[in-house]
């Protein structure tokens, strides 16, 4: 029974990558230094996977900003724009940071590659660009050298390649007339060339991700899966293959993907364990399974004695020498290790003895194994008693069970999920309150976090401030926020988020049925990282939590201020979810919470309401017919949240960096007064499905990239603007940028919202000519 790992971690015990790309960016360390730390890293990360006792690690699974963008370097899909620096310094540092950041100053005006959602996950890959003369070669050496430094250092590595057929379905046509699967014969060649590079240098096993299995697929899709794995059996035959699915069911896809010449089939066991018996019988003689027992999405506890049931059905059909053992996926989703959580105050010793972390779930791997084959052994046997009195404490603690919540949930009716009047009619009533001119100008909510923010809430924390000059130095940054937006002239001003570290984790350390923790990090995009609290119990807010600084961010201007409030779905998303009742019944828990601070915002003034819903569209299911039921409750949920507000009080809502366009009529149903949503990266994409589709509230597309240190100019976003004209009516768009800005510094955002404002200006000037 093998051990293996589908992914570790990058960004280190204590985000070291963060640190070192950061540093790299502001030329603080060298393009040398930053490749030893990321070497430090890879070792480090080696020796836990084989201290933790995995037979099989994973190599290549690292990577400085994503490992999409990683894979177009390598496959030498490298947009044409790039290509003067492609051909100045080939395909480095500075060719890879400019495909995920942009180029600005010296480098030019270089768009960088769209970013979205990897799956249903809050990680965000760089989306490859294929055009229809496209061509690829063998061109970044990486997944080869990182094989040969482990080699050198006698780890037994896997190498870990995304398959052509995810890589290709997860990148994007940028002009018309074909289909990206018709360039999988221009494709194979490169993993033909680099399978058998890997071979000549010693290379066992080859692991390849392709998620894309779990989805939905036409014959089209099936047909490259069949053809793609054929050419890459044959190329290299002395190799093994292990087909990594994950995020879900086969399904459908059970019989096509087992009848791939691969000796080794992965299973994601975690979301779909219902999948284990079919795909038992669905097994050719020579195969393996690998069974992804341990949840590499979520932070509980592995429940061993069902782990062990499902290792026992599979033993007994195939014998264990055909059975693997692994995580459901990479450990890239959860944080690096639980033994770093040491504050009791965030995360008390109860809740923590129902987590694991990717050191801990390592060890449940191996330890798993053990219970599978020595069942009499003394020391795994109190191994699982251990568990099961963890999983029993669990189910019967008071931290989780809360009357008074299920008794408020089961009075709700429907009309606590519905405004009082149609959006017509607010709409009107909001018109004389406001007096907004046309396109109106805001921006998503957050604004610069410098280090000095951050330094004030650390002082917080470890009591070198009390809690009065805390509240003093953020009222002063919120005054200074106020009048730097009056002073760009913005129409709806921010109080601007310096309060919270994140918009999600600031919520959960006010509501009950939350544990926060200290280094609880995972990455969501290139150097980003968050801290998803747990989730563990039931949810009810204690007291306002945002109340204090919008009043006071109110009182500073005659212009509103929006009040901002992270939305249920997003919450729930954002978090480690318990996993003992339907999300559906927990997204409810927590509108109720986000209910009562809309109407105590309201109460204390606050005319606008922003309610959050970024993650909307990730929670989705991977399976269309499973999204009709997710957008029904996700979707009652946030009106739920944002209902009790009073017709003349506007409702707004954000969302970004997902594809929204097979969703815009959820998104309406939300019946939000007004969404700002994310878009320019993609140059406005998502208006195509405004020509089919009326949208019928106010909409603000984001016209400014925040995700690039880039500004760009007025006329720019003029011509963003004037696209989305051609699709929604003008008295409904808003002008804002595409998130928030608490990543961007003073200087940049202020000459970008600068030339934003000058753009709506331009615009309302022609409007009246
Ligand atoms: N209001 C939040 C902000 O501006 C929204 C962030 C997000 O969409 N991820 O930071
Ligand atoms: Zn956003």
């Amino acid at each position: 029974m093998l051990t293996h790992n589908l992914g570790y971690p990058r960004i280190g015990d204590h985000r070291e990558l963060k640190k070192a790309c950061e540093g790299y960016w502001s030329c603080r360390l060298s393009a040398a230094d930053l490749q030893a730390v990321a070497s430090t890293l890879r070792r480090r990360h080696w020796d836990v996977q084989r201290a933790a006792g995995i037979d099989l690690v994973p190599c290549n699974d690292f990577s400085l900003y994503d490992h999409v963008l990683d894979w177009s370097l390598t496959v030498g899909a490298i947009p044409a724009r790039y290509q003067s620096l492609l051909d100045r310094y080939g395909p480095g540092l500075e060719l890879y940071f400019a495909m995920a950041r942009g180029g600005w100053q010296a480098r030019g005006d270089l768009i960088p590659l769209e970013m979205t959602k990897w799956f249903d996950t809050n990680y965000h890959y760089l989306v490859p660009e294929f055009t229809r003369q496209q061509t690829f070669s063998w061109l970044a050496r990486k997944p080869l050298a990182e094989f040969e430094e482990a080699r050198a250092l006698g780890v037994p590595a896997k190498p870990v390649l995304l398959g052509p057929v995810s890589y290709l379905l997860l990148g994007k046509e940028k002009e018309p007339g074909f289909h990206r699967l018709e360039l999988l014969d221009r494709l194979l060649p490169v993993y033909a060339q680099l399978l058998q590079a890997l071979h000549a240098q010693g290379a066992t096993y080859v692991q390849f991700d392709e998620p894309c299995l779990v989805l939905d697929l036409d014959a089209t899709a099936k047909d490259a899966y069949r053809r793609a794995y054929r050419v890459i059996a044959a190329a290299c035959p002395q190799l093994r293959y292990i087909l990594a699915t994950y995020f879900g069911a086969l399904d459908d896809n059970l019989a096509l993907a087992a009848a791939l010449p691969v000796q080794v089939l992965h299973l994601d066991l975690a979301r779909a364990p219902q999948q284990l018996e079919v795909a038992l019988s669905g097994l050719v003689a020579t195969q393996s399974v690998s069974l992804g027992l341990v949840d590499g999405r979520n932070v509980w506890k592995n429940d061993y004695a069902r782990s062990l049931e499902m290792i026992s059905r599979a033993v007994e059909r195939l014998g264990e020498e055909r059975v693997w053992l692994a995580p459901s996926c990479s450990l890239l989703h959860v944080p690096c290790d639980l033994e770093l959580e040491r504050d009791e105050t965030v995360l008390p010793p109860e809740v923590k003895r129902w987590l694991a972390f990717a050191r801990q779930k390592l060890d449940e791997v191996a330890t798993l194994r053990g219970l599978a084959q020595a069942t009499t052994c003394k020391e795994y046997t109190a191994h699982l008693k251990q568990n099961l009195l963890d999983q029993e404490d669990r189910r019967r603690s008071l931290r989780v069970h809360r009357s008074a919540v299920q008794a408020r949930l089961a009075m709700l009716r429907p009309e606590d999920e519905q405004r009082a009047s149609p959006f017509a009619v607010r709409q009107d009533k909001q018109r004389r309150v406001f007096r907004l001119p046309w396109f109106p100008t805001t921006t998503i909510g957050s604004l610069p976090q410098t280090e000095e923010v951050r330094r004030l809430r650390q002082r917080l924390k470890d009591q070198t401030l009390s809690a009065e000059q805390y509240e003093a130095a953020i009222r002063s940054q919120i005054e200074r926020a106020i009048r730097w937006q009056e002073e760009l002239d913005l129409d709806v001003l921010v109080h601007g988020e310096f309060e919270r570290n994140d918009m999600v984790e600031y919520f959960g350390e006010r509501l009950t049925g939350f544990a926060t923790t200290v280094n609880g990090w995972v990455q969501s995009y290139g150097t980003r990282c968050v801290k998803p609290p747990v989730l563990y119990g039931d949810v009810e807010r204690q007291a306002p939590m945002t109340v204090v600084w919008s009043t006071y961010a109110q009182s500073l201007t005659p212009r509103p201020v929006k009040g901002m409030l992270t939305g249920p779905v997003t919450i729930l998303q954002w978090s480690f979810v318990r996993d003992d009742q339907p999300r559906a019944q927990t997204a409810r828990q927590i509108a109720l919470a986000i209910r009562d601070e809309v109407r105590d915002l309201e109460q204390a003034g606050i005319g606008m309401i922003q309610i959050d819903e970024p993650a909307l569209r990730e929670g989705l299911p991977l399976r269309r017919a499973a999204r009709e039921d997710y957008l029904k409750w996700a979707g009652q949920a946030f009106r739920l949240a944002a209902a009790i507000a009073a017709d003349e009080t506007q409702i707004h809502t954000h969302m970004c960096y997902s594809e929204f366009n097979d969703i815009i009529e959820a998104i309406a149903a939300l019946d939000a007064d007004v969404i700002t949503i994310e878009t320019s990266r993609s140059q406005m994409e998502l208006l195509d499905a405004f020509v089919a589709f009326r949208y019928p509230n106010e909409i603000g597309p984001g016209v400014y990239d925040i995700h690039s240190p880039r500004v760009p100019s007025a006329e720019e976003m003029v011509a963003l603007l004037r696209k989305a004209l051609a699709v929604l009516p003008a008295r409904n768009l808003w002008v804002n940028p595409d998130c928030g800005l608490k990543t961007r510094g003073w200087a940049e955002a202020h000459e970008a919202l600068a030339n934003m404002v000058a753009a709506a200006k331009r615009l309302r000037a022609q409007m009246q000519a």
